[in-house]
This record gives structure tokens, C-alpha cells and sequence, in this order.
């Protein structure tokens, strides 16, 4: 009788280590499936916040002369510009700042889609004309069109570079060098705070919608 007592009680024993065993095992996979979940939720959150900002709309709603499709110069006051941008933006379009290298998110960014002057939005730039310099800022060997940028020389910093402002508006974007690849041989240094983008199949959709 002892016997089958003590193996009863060993039995019990062993099923209350295993249980617990299991309960620690069903725990951990209950923390690692939580873990997943809160991961998941947080890519998913980061990537609706990225196609927040990424993608764009033809105006913003607190800069009155923000349009992608209106080209007619703009004239503004610079208490005018203070008001309607932010201060990255402005700090940089108006004030003819550089922003620190490596800090763009368009730096390496290769998606397919148009660039555009995040003062005034202005059409600057394609992503096929976009390359990696290396230089830290967003390089474009081309404008969109001629008429997107205007050049000016600039003889600050004891350098002679010539400055890139947008053609619509005058914001300061950065500076072109004869340093880029083929075809143009050229290099637009372009800050890329003071870009918008806006992917190829949105702006298609925009384009398609206003045929209509
Ligand atoms: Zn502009």
C-alpha cells in the first residue's frame, strides 16, 4: 500500500511540476504572442503615419497659396511666409538655411512619384531623375521642367555656388553643382525639408479623377 501511495503522490507531484512547467511555457507564448500583437500594432501605426505625411493632397489647408497644379508666381511678404509655414520650412525656404546632412527622410528614399516645393507646391522634381550623390541631402540630376528653379549666384561662405530656388514661389531649396551623372552632368543639392512628395499612382488617381 505504501508503494502505490508514494507513487500516487509522486504521480501528483510530477503532474503539478508539469503543469506548472506548461503554465510557464503557455505564459511565455502568451507574452511572445502580446508581443507580436503590440509590434504589429506599431508597424502598422508607423506605416499609416508615414503615408500621413508621405502622401499629399493639391493644398494645405493652412497655407492659402499651396497648390500642385496653380503656377502663377507667388508674392509674399516674409511675415506672410512666417505665418503659413512651419518653422523647419521656413527656417530653410526663407531663410536660405541648410538642414543637417543625413536628416532627410528623402535622402535614400526611392519611391516612384513627384517631388514638390513644400512652400508653395510647386513642381521641382522626378524620382527618375533622383540619385545617390552621397552628399548626406537629396540629389536630382534634372529639374521637371526649365521653368521649375531659378539660379542665383551665391558667394557666401567665401564659396561661389549657385543657388536653387523654386520658380514659383523663391524658396531657397539648396545649390547645383557640375559635379553630377549623365546626362546633365549636373547635381541638385536639395534640402529635403522643403519637399513634398507624392507618389506616381496618387497623383495618376488625381489626374484621373479630375478628367472626369
Ligand atoms: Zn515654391
Amino acid at each position: 500500500m505504501g508503494h502505490v501511495i508514494n507513487l500516487a503522490n509522486l504521480f501528483i507531484g510530477l503532474n503539478v511540476i508539469l503543469g506548472n512547467q506548461i503554465s510557464v511555457v503557455m505564459k511565455k507564448w502568451n507574452l511572445l504572442l502580446l508581443a507580436c500583437c503590440v509590434l504589429m500594432a506599431s508597424c502598422y501605426s508607423q506605416n499609416s503615419q508615414k503615408k500621413q505625411t508621405v502622401m499629399d493632397t493639391t493644398k494645405k489647408s493652412n497655407n492659402p497659396v499651396y497648390s500642385t497644379t496653380d503656377t502663377a508666381k507667388v508674392v509674399m511678404k516674409e511675415e506672410e511666409w512666417k505665418k503659413i509655414l512651419s518653422p523647419e520650412v521656413y527656417e530653410i525656404a526663407r531663410q536660405k538655411g541648410t538642414e543637417r546632412p543625413w536628416s532627410s527622410k528623402f535622402e535614400d528614399y526611392k519611391e516612384v512619384g513627384t517631388y514638390y516645393c513644400a512652400a508653395c507646391g510647386n513642381a521641382l522634381f522626378k524620382s527618375d531623375t533622383k540619385f545617390e550623390s552621397g552628399c548626406g541631402w537629396p540629389s536630382f540630376y534634372e529639374p521637371i521642367s526649365k521653368a521649375a528653379i531659378i539660379y542665383t549666384p551665391d558667394n557666401t561662405h567665401g564659396m561661389q555656388r549657385t543657388e536653387v530656388q523654386c520658380g514659383r514661389c523663391k524658396a531657397h531649396l539648396g545649390h547645383v553643382f557640375d559635379d553630377g551623372p549623365k546626362p546633365t552632368g549636373l547635381r541638385y543639392c536639395i534640402n529635403g525639408v522643403v519637399l513634398d512628395f507624392e507618389k506616381a499612382k496618387a497623383a495618376e488617381k488625381k489626374y484621373e479623377e479630375k478628367k472626369r
